[in-house]
């Protein structure tokens, strides 16, 4: 209860604003809260998801002029207008997401500032539309019957909006999916191995935050009851997201403090900047130009985390309930052969990483994949698990042909892996990070994440994550920050992720670098233990000592080709594998 506080004397405020603030504070607050509403959209598409728009500003005058059109040429209800202007700004959406969020880095910015610039201009240069002077005579809103003529009316429709907006971006964020839009920035290619489709989940924020956008305009359209091209440019764009910059870009209620400082600064800017030069001018445009300069240098995670900081401490969550286990997969038969690779080629430009490898490993397995540094194994790996296919040469997984497949489609046949260079979010808990793993093994989707109506799903796979943690030992860091794990204990995080895709075959890269010599005897009775229940394991690692008490069978490459394989206690005598070693037979 404590914690909540602040929010309650905040939501108290707000709700007796209008009570007894002056008609221009009151004026100012609807403002504050429509483009509150557009920066929250930011906050999710760029703070959180790295994903960066320059063109917010259109989709709000999508809504704005879709309801203004409709309404006044055609009589339409404005709540119809709503939805056809989310209609027509999810279209929108999802056409430049599609040509731009599979392209890397700055297409979308770029696609973004094109879609800005060229709706402003349609906007103004379309008759209907009402050219550069824009609509007028746009109805009043009409609620249950209660008429929303004035702006103290309107204030509780905005800011009703703008709250339950941020309870479900919250809510989200707080989820499966949220996990997965919350792995985008930094986690992408990790992501997708865990099975998250991560393109899709690129799309799904972008129309999200071109949605909010347009309720925004929609809001503002029958407040103003008139529209023009003015309020929906690039400029306005550029505001909004920096106004999600200035707020605390990856937190939500950042977008509530950039948008009251920002429109409030500017406000007050507006008014003093002319009398300090003397003469009018958009003296402001140059202030904020310079502040954006010096929030990205000095305070890049905005204010919002520095308020934070300043009222008492709220806990995170510290327990996880309880919950019926997952189902899990039907384990192949021991000796089944679980993946068969044949006369593997892999290629970077002139460089042959693998060639002629050839390798299966069988349910019930430790294999172990070893050599000198820079011989191929992790290129292996990757070919395998489908994050780098092959060149050529095929690989097979139950049977069935996998080296067209992404590394998302491998995942969800039951294959798992962790890697070299460990692939974490460093700032998200430990938990939430094998949770990541489990992401195959729950269905629900953004509505219902936003509506928290799937928290059966995800109490249990919350607690199937614990339970993995617990069995490789990390019991004790649930809720730590992923970072902070010495190195080692990070890629034992790793081996939970990957387990908590309940996988019946584990690729382990160098699983035991960084352990202390106990854990990585705790390590090695895991992996028994995990062969002794049917998996298969494919191990790269360095520490013999480590392989050969554990491996079954051991392959061993030498410049990206198979040198030996067999028994442990074989290809230890084999003299090539020596000569690779140690360079000659003692
Ligand atoms: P290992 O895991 O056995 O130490 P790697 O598979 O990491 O070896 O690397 C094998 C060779 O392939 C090395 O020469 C490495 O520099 C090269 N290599 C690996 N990945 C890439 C890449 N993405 N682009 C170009 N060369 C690569
Ligand atoms: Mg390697």
């Amino acid at each position: 209860m404590k914690q909540r506080l602040p929010l309650m004397v905040f939501l108290v405020l707000l709700a007796l604003g209008p009570l007894f603030l002056p008609e221009f504070y009151v004026t100012l607050l609807n403002y504050i809260g429509l483009y509150s509403i557009v920066a929250l959209g930011l906050v999710l598409l760029t703070g959180v998801g790295g994903l960066t728009s320059f063109g917010q500003a259109a989709f709000v005058g999508l809504g704005a002029y879709a309801t203004g059109y409709l309404t006044t040429a055609h009589g339409l209800s404005p709540w119809i207008a709503l939805l056809v202007g989310l209609g027509v700004t999810a279209g929108v959406a999802l056409v430049l997401g599609f040509l731009t969020l599979r392209l890397s880095g700055h297409y979308l910015p770029l696609g973004t500032i094109a879609w800005g610039i060229s709706l402003y201009f349609l906007f103004g240069n379309l008759e209907f539309l009402g050219g550069h002077t824009g609509l007028t005579g746009i109805p009043v809103l009409e609620f249950f019957g209660l008429k929303l003529n004035t702006g103290r009316e309107f204030y509780y429709l905005i800011w009703v909006v703008l709250l339950s907006f941020v309870l479900a971006t919250q809510n989200l964020l707080d989820s499966r999916e949220g996990r997965a839009i919350r792995a985008l920035k930094g986690g992408g290619l990790m992501a997708e191995s865990m099975g998250v489709n991560t393109a899709r989940t690129k799309t799904t924020i972008f129309l999200i935050a071109a949605l909010f956008a347009c309720v925004s305009g929609w809001l503002y359209a029958h407040l103003q009851r008139f529209v023009n091209p003015t309020p929906f440019g690039l400029h306005i764009g550029i505001e909004y997201l920096f106004m999600a910059v200035v707020g605390g870009a990856a937190h939500v209620w950042g977008a509530l403090v950039g948008a009251g400082l920002i429109t409030i600064l500017k406000q007050w800017l507006q008014d003093i900047l002319p009398k300090i030069f003397g003469q009018s001018g958009n003296f402001e445009v140059i202030f904020f130009g310079i502040m954006l300069i010096l929030v990205l240098q000095r305070a890049r995670e905005g204010i919002w985390p520095w308020l934070v900081r300043l009222v008492p401490v709220r806990q995170g969550r510290r327990t996880v309930a309880e919950a019926e286990a997952l189902p899990r997969r039907e384990m192949p038969a021991a000796g089944t052969v679980l993946l068969e690779v044949k006369e593997a080629r892999k290629q970077f430009g002139g460089l042959v990483a693998n060639d002629n490898m050839n390798l299966s490993v069988k349910a019930g397995e430790v294999m172990a994949l070893i050599g000198p540094n820079g011989a191929g194994k992790s290129t292996m790996f990757n070919c395998i698990s489908g994050v780098d296919p092959v060149t050529s040469g095929e690989i097979r997984f139950l049977g069935e042909r996998i080296d067209t497949l992404t590394s998302r489609e491998i995942a969800r046949r039951g294959m798992g892996r962790t890697f070299q260079h460990v692939r974490l979010l460093p700032t998200m808990s430990v938990l939430e990070n094998v949770a990541i793993g489990a992401h195959l093994r729950g269905s629900k989707g953004v509505l219902s994440a936003s509506l928290h109506l799937e928290r059966a799903e995800e109490a249990r796979l919350l607690a199937e994550a614990k339970r993995q943690l617990e069995r490789v030992g990390l019991g004790a860091h649930l809720f730590d920050e992923a970072g902070s794990l010495p190195l080692g204990q990070q890629r034992v995080l790793e081996i939970a992720r990957a387990l908590s895709a309940d996988p019946c075959l584990l690729l382990l890269d160098e699983p035991a670098a960084g352990l202390r010599y106990l854990e990585k005897q705790a390590l090695a009775e895991l992996l028994r233990r995990l062969r002794g229940e049917g998996m298969g394991i494919l191990l790269v690692e360095h520490d013999m000592d480590f392989v050969m008490g554990l491996a079954d069978r051991v392959v061993v490459m030498e410049f990206g080709e198979k040198i030996s394989e067999g028994l442990p206690e074989e290809v230890q005598k084999d003299p090539v594998v020596l000569e690779a070693y140690l360079g000659g037979v003692e």
